[in-house]
């Protein structure tokens, strides 16, 4: 068994290669009883594993307040999804960068499953913002079959992504195209609420669409110039870039990535909450009635399932695949 020493770049095998990430590297292969001693030292992992444990345990006592404060009943639905969608996503981020150094077979199968949950997340935030903020039949054009349209893209764009992120990670496919699939995904998600913004304004009522309040679309705007400075992060690979082997432990770009993502998960919790106090006071005011909003379990629950089968068939088919692979191989 390799020694415990933390490795240099030319050490560790090509696939755990960190973009100008010179040192801190575990020795791979390694024990699970390593990787979990590994959180308490300092490797270039550390703060990655605790950017999105600390958040995990956070999200998860919300979401445990939550479900404790509102009944289990449609309304509450997108709510209920997106926090859990919230922590799976932490979570498997999280052990991902714990457990990653395994094994070179290991570290596809996480870092795979990892994306996975980031494309799950996808749907979860749709099914709330589109039931609660940002409605697509808003704009007038939409019938309810292009609404059933509409939530469905986001199920098959997730067969599209994932097949393309389990590709990034194997050597001569870009990251950045990974990147650029995930950012156009949320452009398609968030785009009903720009026009909602933007076209309609926040404080119209139209004969579709109910005053949106401008609390609710500044948070929105937060959101998105959290999720633009984690990706303008992740992407330019700053500061290591510029200072090699300065940030390799502390201070890389995946940690402020890690940061400015679960910063921008906490902004969305705070409006889909908001949202739902608003259309339950809407409701109880007599403005609109519960079945306006067509909040089912098919919409909410029904499709953020059939998408993790749709996705974690294709990861395990992948991995499976790249098992066979002698360049793969558990070593
Ligand atoms: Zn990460």
């Amino acid at each position: 068994m390799a020694n415990y020493e933390l490795q240099r770049i030319s050490d560790v095998p090509q696939c755990l290669h960190m973009p100008y990430i010179q040192s801190g590297y575990r020795p791979t292969p390694c024990s699970v009883k390593y990787c979990i001693r590994s959180m308490f030292l300092w490797t270039n992992e550390t703060l990655n594993f605790w950017t999105h444990f600390v958040p995990f345990l956070l999200m998860a006592r919300k979401t445990w307040i939550v479900l404790d404060n509102n009944q289990w009943e449609p309304i509450n639905y997108p709510l209920f999804i997106y926090l859990f969608g919230a922590c799976f996503v932490l979570l498997l981020s999280s052990m991902a960068h714990l457990f990653n150094a395994c094994s070179t077979w290991c570290y596809h199968c996480w870092f795979s499953s990892d994306f996975g949950a980031v494309l799950m997340y996808g749907v979860t935030f749709q099914s709330a913002i589109e039931h609660y903020v940002c409605p697509v039949r808003c704009f007038g054009i939409v019938q309810d079959q292009t609404r059933e349209v509409y939530l469905q893209m986001s199920m098959y764009y997730c067969t599209v992504q994932i097949i393309s992120a389990c590709l990034g990670y194997l050597p001569n496919f870009s990251k950045l195209f990974r990147c650029f699939m995930y950012f156009f995904g949320m452009v398609i998600i968030c785009t009903p609420c720009f026009v909602r913004y933007y076209l309609y304004g926040t404080q119209n009522e139209t004969s579709q669409c109910w005053k949106i309040g401008q609390e609710l679309a500044n948070m929105f705007y937060l959101h998105c110039v959290l999720i633009c400075v984690g990706l303008i992060f992740y992407a330019s690979k700053f500061p290591e870039r510029v200072f090699q082997g300065t940030f390799d432990i502390v201070g890389s770009s995946h940690q402020f990535f890690h940061i400015f993502v679960a910063f921008a998960m906490f902004v969305d919790a705070a409006i889909f909450e908001t949202a739902l106090q608003q259309t339950k006071n809407l409701i109880e005011d007599g403005v609109i009635s519960e079945d306006y909003f067509e909040i089912s379990w098919k919409t909410t629950f029904g499709h953020t399932i059939t998408s993790v089968c749709i996705t974690y068939f294709i990861v395990a088919v992948f991995n499976f695949v790249i098992n066979y692979d002698k360049k793969y191989k558990l070593e």
